[in-house]
C-alpha cells in the first residue's frame, strides 16, 4: 500500500499571519511528502509492506519507524489548523483539561514552555491513557505518543524547518503563532472519539 500526501484542509495561504504560505509550501509540500516518499521506498519487501502507520509506529525501527511517525505526525499537525478557528476547548476536553492541569491556561502554559524547552527537533503532545488521564509528551526526533501506548491529540511540531522561514530561530514566536490557528473542536473530537 502506498500512501500519499494528504491535501491540507485549507488554501495554503489560508493561516497568514501566522503561518505563511511559503511556510506550508515547504513544510507540506516537500518535507511531507519526503517522509511519505521515503517511507514507501522503505517499506517495500518488508513485513510492514501493507501495515498501518500506527502499526509502524508501534513497532518498527529506524528509517520505517522514523518515516511513518513523521508521516502520521505531519498529517496530525496539519489537521489541527483552521483559518476560522475555535479558540477556546468546551464539553469533555476542557473538563479533563481543568481536571489534569488545573484549568484550560495552565495546560497552554506548560504545553509552551514544554515546547520551547524540548531540545533539538521534536513534538510536544497532548496525549490520553486508555482511561482518558491527560498528559504532556516531549518527543525527540520523530516521537509519537502511540509508541508508549498513549494515545495522541495534539501535538506542535518544533523542527526548525516548521518555522524558520516565518520565525528565524525564535520558536517562542512560533508557538504563540500556533496558538492562534490552533482549532480546538479538532482536539474535541479527537477526545470524544478515544
Ligand atoms: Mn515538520
Amino acid at each position: 500500500m502506498a500512501f500519499k500526501l494528504p491535501d491540507l484542509p485549507y488554501a495554503l495561504d489560508a493561516l497568514n499571519p501566522y503561518i505563511s504560505k511559503q511556510t506550508l509550501e515547504f513544510h507540506h509540500g516537500k518535507h511531507h511528502l519526503t517522509y511519505i516518499n521515503n517511507l514507501n521506498k522503505q517499506i517495500e519487501g518488508t513485513k510492514f509492506e501493507q501495515a498501518t502507520l500506527e502499526t509502524m509506529i508501534q513497532e518498527a525501527e529506524g528509517g520505517i519507524f522514523n518515516n511513518a511517525a513523521q508521516t502520521f505526525n505531519h498529517t496530525f499537525y496539519f489537521e489541527s489548523f483552521s483559518p476560522k478557528p475555535k479558540k477556546t476547548p468546551e464539553g469533555k476536553l476542557a473538563e479533563a483539561l481543568r481536571r489534569d492541569f488545573g484549568n484550560v491556561e495552565k495546560f497552554v502554559e506548560a504545553f509552551t514552555q514544554g515546547a520551547t524547552a524540548l531540545f533539538g527537533s521534536g513534538w510536544a503532545w497532548l496525549a490520553a491513557d486508555k482511561s482518558g488521564k491527560l498528559c504532556l509528551k516531549m518527543l525527540s526526533n520523530a516521537g509519537n505518543p502511540l509508541r508508549e501506548g498513549l494515545l495522541p491529540l495534539l501535538t506542535c511540531d518544533v523542527w526548525e524547518h516548521a518555522y524558520y522561514l516565518d520565525c528565524q530561530n525564535r520558536r517562542a514566536d512560533y508557538i504563540k503563532n500556533f496558538w492562534q490557528v490552533l482549532d480546538w473542536s479538532v482536539v474535541e473530537k479527537r477526545y470524544a472519539a478515544l
